[in-house]
């Protein structure tokens, strides 16, 4: 396995947002806070234990850390300073303990909707700007693209210059967008590429994520999901070659590595369970997700980023109130093992040629996703629809994607 360098952390410190993406994986009562959701005592909590969590990681080269999920922009100046200093502090540790050439990448980031007034939207900005040049740690925006905003009557002007100029001034502004089939529906592949290649943006994050409040907008219509998908990675092929630009996807590098690398394993892995023993510290202690009550969970890659969250039924590996990250780690790694595996364990996975695949990427969470949904049998459309899907081999796109890009790695 090609070894993973860079730790990622996600703290979940926010959830209220005045977005409403279909495919969104907060709930609409999480959305309506106006205040921080963790504490300030967790979020203390949660910078020290991360800085002795990272001093016990001994073969790191990069760290970024997001504040997510929800809309930083509705916090006030002294929240974002506070929440800034003492990132700036952690990866400052960071680069002291691990030096090397990778320092001036290694940054914070802050989701947003870019839903607001102008002037609110770009005294953010500014402010942020203002943080970074005074600390030097940088600060990138996650910005959640909402196409109904962009196509919207009374909104589009305001949105784009929203999202454009904020661009312009931080230039590390990525795009991320929350797919479902009222997303699909309002922008194309080929729009989204353009929109994203004009304003010089290098990053576009797909996020997928079916959540029992979600099913109905984001799961219905997989196979129309699957050819989205592609398309995306077919035009940003194309337009490389004819214009000489790449931007970045979330899903495609996530796919191409898991493949490559169970493709190119030591001849003693042979099982699932070795293949999920022997690749867990490297996709999951360096990828870490906290929420706001401090518990912390490992986080995986799929279609965006995707962990193993109580949002999704899964036991935390620890909180920071209580425990430490590390040693926590090693000892609850078997539970999370178990959960890779149980979730690729399902009638059509175990005749399945990319079982590993899943079991060693997120996806498999949306395979607990998807049987938590049959558990609960709240909506018989979902369950008709799960139940059809099951019949064309899988219960969502991952096999359609691993087919896809096998192929392509096999002929290259
Ligand atoms: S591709 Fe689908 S069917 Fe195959 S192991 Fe993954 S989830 Fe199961």
């Amino acid at each position: 396995m090609r070894k993973n360098n860079e730790l990622q952390i996600e703290i979940d410190d926010v959830y209220g947002c005045p977005g409403h993406c279909p495919g969104c994986v907060l709930s609409s009562i999480e959305k309506k806070s106006i205040q921080a959701d963790m504490n300030i005592n967790t979020f203390n909590q949660t910078i020290g234990s991360l800085e002795k969590f990272i001093l016990k990681l001994s073969d790191l080269e990069k760290i970024n850390i997001t504040y997510g999920i929800g809309d930083h922009f509705l916090m006030n100046d002294s929240y974002l300073k506070y929440t800034y200093q003492k990132g700036s502090e952690l990866i400052k540790k960071f680069n002291d303990f691990y030096p090397n050439d990778y320092h001036q990448s290694n940054g914070i980031f802050y989701s947003s909707s870019m839903i607001g007034k102008y002037e609110t939207i770009m005294q953010k900005v500014h402010f942020l700007k203002s943080l970074e040049d005074t600390h030097q740690t940088p600060i990138y925006i996650l910005a959640v693209l909402d196409p109904k905003h962009l196509y919207h009557k009374k909104f589009s002007e305001v949105y784009h210059k929203n999202i454009i100029d904020s661009q312009k001034i931080l230039k590390k502004i990525d795009l991320s967008i929350n797919l479902s089939i009222e997303a699909i529906h309002k922008i194309t592949p080929e729009e989204l590429f353009m929109f994203a290649i004009d304003n010089h943006f290098h990053e576009v994050t797909i996020n997928w994520t079916p959540t029992e409040d979600n099913f109905i907008y984001s799961y219905m219509h997989n196979h129309i999901l699957t050819n989205w998908l592609i398309n995306f990675f077919e035009i940003s092929v194309k337009t490389q070659k004819e214009k000489n630009i790449t931007i970045g996807t979330s899903f495609v590098p996530v796919i191409m590595r898991t493949i490559d690398n169970l493709r190119c394993k030591e001849p003693e892995i042979q099982t699932l369970h070795e293949s999920v023993d022997f690749n867990f510290y490297d996709l999951s202690y360096k990828s870490i997700q906290i929420d706001h009550l401090g518990q912390f969970f490992p986080k995986y890659e799929a279609i965006g980023d995707i962990g193993h969250g109580s949002r999704f039924g899964f036991n935390p590996i620890g909180n920071v109130h209580t425990d430490d990250i590390f040693d926590s780690f090693q000892n609850k790694s078997k539970y999370h093992q178990y959960e890779m595996m149980k979730n690729v364990s399902f009638k059509q996975c175990q005749q399945c040629d990319f079982q590993k695949y899943c079991a060693n990427s997120g996806f498999h969470v949306y395979n607990k996703i998807i049987s938590n949904q049959i558990k609960n049998k709240k909506n018989i459309l979902i369950t008709e629809k799960i139940k059809s899907n099951e019949k064309t081999g899988c219960w969502h796109p991952a096999k359609n994607l691993f087919e896809y890009f096998e192929k392509i790695t096999t002929n290259k």
